[in-house]
């Protein structure tokens, strides 16, 4: 997330807090960050998409360099997250066994988490991250 404005940011809390999307009624695709218009057809024909809480890693990485307000963070997680329509690069929180816990498929639920400080403001942001889940069903 870049620097935003306390203002920029309530403007676009449901988006933060809810992870909100845009579903294209056109072409029928789902984005995440929403837009004003579908970035597949151009179509500003587009209505919220609320994403399921659960969802598993596409891929992911690990940060070991980040901007200042991240640092105390350091090394941050990255993963690309299937959430029902929806794709997402969320922060990874929570994880104890990288082998174990992230891998392509692996289940992953929404949590919200402090995100960063602004230390020359005072500001904590919050926002959504990705933990690692328990999957659904075992297979015993
Ligand atoms: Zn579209």
């Amino acid at each position: 997330m870049e620097s935003l404005s306390i203002s920029r940011f309530w403007r676009y809390r449901r988006a933060h807090y809810r992870l909100t999307g845009k579903k294209c009624l056109r072409c029928e695709r789902v984005f995440y960050p929403p837009k004003r218009s579908c970035p597949y057809c151009g179509s500003m024909d587009l209505e919220d998409y609320d994403p399921p809480e659960r969802g598993e890693i596409i891929a992911w990485t690990k940060l070991y360099e980040t901007g200042t307000p991240y640092t105390p963070y350091r090394p941050i997680y990255l993963a690309l997250v299937k959430l029902g329509d929806m794709t997402a690069l969320l922060q990874l929180t929570d994880v104890t066994d990288e082998k174990k816990q992230l891998r392509k498929g692996a289940p992953v639920e929404l949590v919200f988490r402090r995100i960063k400080e602004d230390g020359s403001h005072g500001l904590i942001y919050y926002g959504i991250k990705a933990r690692p889940a328990q999957p659904i069903e075992t297979q015993e």
